[in-house]
């Protein structure tokens, strides 16, 4: 199985990233943070708090997701535009922070890379917890300006100031829970997208990847 791990920060770039790098090497990618948002979706649509625990999970268990190129379906209902909302948003940080969800999206995430024969895999815990054995794990990440402008410009809504303030919100979420934080993985390469820009950082990751590809190969 070849497991490309992309992890880093929201607004580092992991999805432009992600998806090119699964273009140029002929895998499919798979973007876990809207598995996230998907059960975030459905518990705001069934009325249940995000804080309630028990029902998040068993929500989570029960529901259909699939996310794909096209978008992503919670039950068959398309929830590709909601998921990105400020609803969904403010609310992912506490269902990503349930032991039970993330054990459901961790199983199902495997399946998925099972069933393909690997992919890229983009989310927060990649390299570090779901796929330790990913034949190329990258940390992306870029200036806390940097990734707040890229946000604000594909929200055209918000300010700069309401999405510098909710990007920083997730980052303290995400790093700070105690069930897999974001976190760099001691064998993971770091690329700073705000020092390299995006096509230089996909065009670097593709090499990268062919050169453990010789190596497994030759080994
Ligand atoms: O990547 P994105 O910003 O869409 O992810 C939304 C949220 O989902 C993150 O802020 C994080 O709380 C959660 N997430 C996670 N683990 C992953 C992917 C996303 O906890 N592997």
């Amino acid at each position: 199985m070849r497991v490309i791990a992309i992890d880093g920060p929201a607004g580092s770039g992991k999805s432009t990233v992600g998806r090119r790098l699964a273009e140029r090497l002929g895998l499919t990618y798979l973007d876990t943070g809207a598995m996230y948002r998907a059960v975030a979706f459905a518990a705001i649509r069934q009325g249940i708090d995000p804080e309630e625990s028990e029902r998040v999970a068993a929500l989570a268990r029960a529901i259909d997701i699939v996310v794909d190129d096209r978008g992503v379906k919670v039950d068959d209902i398309d929830a590709t535009v909601e998921i990105r909302g400020p609803e969904v948003t403010c609310a992912v940080s506490v269902v990503a922070a349930n032991s039970e969800v993330r054990s459901e999206l961790r199983a199902r995430q495997r399946a998925w890379a099972i069933e393909r024969g690997g992919g890229v895999i983009e989310g927060r815990d990649i390299g570090t917890v779901v796929f330790p054995d990913a034949l190329l794990k990258v940390y992306l990440t870029a200036s806390a300006e940097v990734r707040a402008s890229r946000r604000a410009k594909e929200m055209t809504d918000l300010d700069y100031d309401d999405v510098a303030a909710d990007i920083a919100r997730r980052d303290a979420a995400d790093s700070g829970r105690s069930d897999s934080p974001l976190a760099t993985a001691g064998d993971a390469v770091t690329v700073d997208t705000s020092v390299m820009g995006i096509d230089e950082a996909v065009d670097e990751l593709v090499e990268m990847v062919r050169l453990r590809v010789a190596d497994t190969e030759g080994a």
